[in-house]
């Protein structure tokens, strides 16, 4: 407690990143980065933006702002997926895109002054309940079904219950890794006309559906991608959204109240060249397709009960052995995956980030050892 503290601050419990060991030799698989760098020409684009024109003070670029409307990225991405740059936002991260939405399109009252509840899965990417404490949002829980499946009736019904002023959902989600068909997105965006949607595709190019084709006929849709999972480009934090030219000038006005500069020089240009590198891309994300599927089947061969993912983590479970325990066992032989011991449904499994395939290769060893009975 302080008495410096703007009141607001005492209620905030802030969202936990996973851990970001300084320890060079771990197998790290615990917050879903990328196992490989990013496109070299990142690292190119970046070196000739700081060494500027022939000539040129080395940096001399960095003296001056970055354009505020981020507008050669914005038409990259537009171009990528057949949108207008109008409706394309860019951020510091999808978090803060997302937190934008939340200020932005997220936070409804009725006319008495009561909130409209914001509607998101029991299980899902936990910022999204700390953000409606940083906003003053009313969060609604839609809890997911035994098999941790996302039903969008059950959505559709909740927001009608509740009267709901938004829906927001990874897609797939996260940490459960599985997706939600564009049909049955589609079909919820018809049923809750007035309402914004916001489809968090934070994982959508490891083999889920993305909705980006259904923005043309649904003006309550934004869709979230980011450049840190399948562009390897953590890091350089910038994310996107996507949606009919309304919802972006929301955005525009939030973020223009808050910072006009959000993406710096060296992260515009990194990133459209990772945008312009679709070779790369395309064969990275199938290699980490190709690794997801061998190591569910290598884990369903130790015993463990996998969820079907189409992200870039697996989440598994062993019906004998404790998750916390098997994730501690794996620490002391230096590969760190997640455990989440809250909510308790969950407790039960492991969030495994696809690695290389020797990390891959690493890990079902050391499961393997841990699992070989004593004695
Ligand atoms: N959405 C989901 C579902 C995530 O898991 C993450 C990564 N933790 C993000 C958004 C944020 O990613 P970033 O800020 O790196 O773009």
């Amino acid at each position: 407690m302080s008495r410096y503290w703007s009141p607001l601050v005492h209620t905030l419990s802030p969202y936990v990143p996973g851990e970001q060991p300084k320890i060079a030799q771990l197998i790290k698989l615990n917050t879903n980065e990328h196992p490989w760098p990013p496109s070299p020409r990142v690292a190119a684009a970046i070196a000739a933006e700081l060494a500027g024109e022939a000539g040129q003070a080395s940096g001399e670029r960095l003296r001056l702002y970055p354009d505020p409307t981020a507008s050669a990225l914005r038409a990259t991405l537009a171009r990528l997926h057949g949108l207008d740059a109008v409706q394309v936002f860019v951020g510091n991260g999808s978090d803060e895109v997302l937190a934008h939405a939340f200020q932005a399109l997220l936070n409804h009252r009725r006319a008495d002054g009561t909130a409209r509840p914001l509607l998101f899965p029991d299980i899902t990417y936990s910022f999204y309940p700390t953000y409606c404490r940083l906003y003053g949002i009313t969060p609604q829980t839609v809890a997911l079904d035994d098999r941790l499946q996302l039903n969008v009736d059950d959505l559709i019904a909740a927001a009608r219950a509740h009267d709901a002023g938004g829906v927001i959902f990874p897609n797939p989600n996260a940490p459960t890794g599985s997706g939600v068909a564009r049909a049955e997105v589609e079909r919820l965006l018809r049923a809750l006309p007035d309402t914004v949607v916001v489809v968090d595709e934070a994982y959508v190019d490891f083999g889920a559906e993305s909705a980006l084709p259904l923005i043309a006929a649904h003006p309550n849709l934004l869709v979230v991608h980011t450049l840190s999972k399948s562009r390897a480009l953590a890091g350089l934090r910038v994310g996107c959204a996507f949606g009919q030219a309304e919802l972006i000038e929301a955005l525009v006005r939030v973020k223009d109240s808050f910072n006009s500069y959000p993406l710096d020089r060296l992260a515009l240009v990194g990133a459209q060249a990772a945008l312009e590198d679709a070779d790369w891309f395309e064969r990275a994300c199938r290699a980490v397709i190709d690794s997801r599927e061998k190591l569910t089947a290598e884990l369903a061969g130790l015993g463990f009960d996998v969820l079907p993912s189409q992200a870039n983590f697996v989440f598994a479970a062993h019906p004998q052995h404790d998750a916390a325990a098997l994730a501690r066992a794996l620490r002391e032989r230096a590969i760190i995956v997640r455990h989440f011991s809250r909510p308790e449904r969950i407790a039960d499994r492991l969030r495994i980030t696809i690695g290389t395939p020797a990390q891959c290769d690493a890990l079902v060893a050391a499961l393997r050892e841990i699992l070989r009975p004593q004695g």
